[in-house]
């Protein structure tokens, strides 16, 4: 097609922006911004989104998970039933004219359990793995950085279920080696993980993916030398690399990915 054709062309000048990669992006005709951390795609920018997309296909199918879609519109019961009404804090909250309360999704283990629950019948259903790429919520006081931090965005997600730990530890394993495949397919190749210090199950099952930029969001502390990274008020008083005794070093970073 020809560029004259394209709809949303490169721009001069736009103005001032919080972040480099919302001024660039509004610039390049990829995104526009209609309010605060809510965005157009572009088709510029939704071409970008579907190969991105189709990354993560390829890598979520190589391990055996199965693409569903799930719906945007939780009943606030579901929401009851896990505790989680009143505690997530950025939990979008919309009321149906006819007196129903819905939660407008920024996670879905709400529904993926209940969904797996009705179809795993013995432990020959298991393991399963479930995901999907959609819209999340989240009602954010202060949208910021572009599309880094909307209140509207893009995700996948991926849900699993297993017979045993020992089952799930190698999944869990699995899901990291297809996030890093994911990421280096994407351009990414500096990944640094975090993992949460201590001992707990869910401590020690819990991982974070960043990417080391200037234009970050969070303060890392991280090893040049390995993959090594904690969150700053963590790693405070460590100058070399738990794992490799390499120096430690600070920057920004953008978090791209999270398995727990
Ligand atoms: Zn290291």
């Amino acid at each position: 097609m020809l560029y004259s054709k394209l709809f949303g062309k490169t721009k001069k000048e736009v103005k001032e922006y919080d972040s480099i990669s919302h001024k660039l992006l509004t610039q390049a005709g990829f995104i526009d911004q209609v309010a605060s951390g809510i965005f157009e795609y572009l088709p510029l920018g939704k071409r970008v989104l579907a190969k991105i997309e189709n990354i993560i296909k390829e890598e979520m199918n190589a391990i055996d998970a199965q693409e569903v879609l799930m719906p945007l519109l939780h009943p606030k019961n579901l929401w009851e039933k896990t505790d989680r009404w009143n505690s997530v804090d950025v939990l979008f909250k919309v009321k149906s004219q006819w007196s129903n309360e819905y939660a407008l999704a920024p996670t879905h283990e709400e529904t993926v359990t209940p969904l797996a629950k009705k179809f795993i019948n013995s432990y020959k259903d298991l393991p399963l793995a479930l995901y999907h790429i959609t819209t999340k919520f989240r009602d954010e006081k202060r949208a910021k950085s572009g599309i880094l931090r909307g209140r509207e965005f893009g995700m996948k997600d991926l849900y699993s279920f297993h017979t045993d730990k020992k089952d799930l530890e190698n999944y869990y394993q699995k899901v990291i080696d297809a996030y890093l495949k994911i990421f280096k397919r994407c351009g990414l190749d500096d990944i640094k993980i975090t993992e949460a210090s201590g001992g707990s199950f869910t401590k020690k099952f819990s991982h974070e993916f960043n990417v080391i930029t200037p234009a970050g969001e969070v303060d890392l502390i991280y090893c040049s030398n390995c993959s090594f990274a904690q969150n700053e008020e963590i790693a405070k008083e460590k100058n070399n690399c738990p794992k490799c005794g390499h120096k430690l070093e600070k920057n920004r970073a953008i978090e791209i990915g999270n398995i727990f």
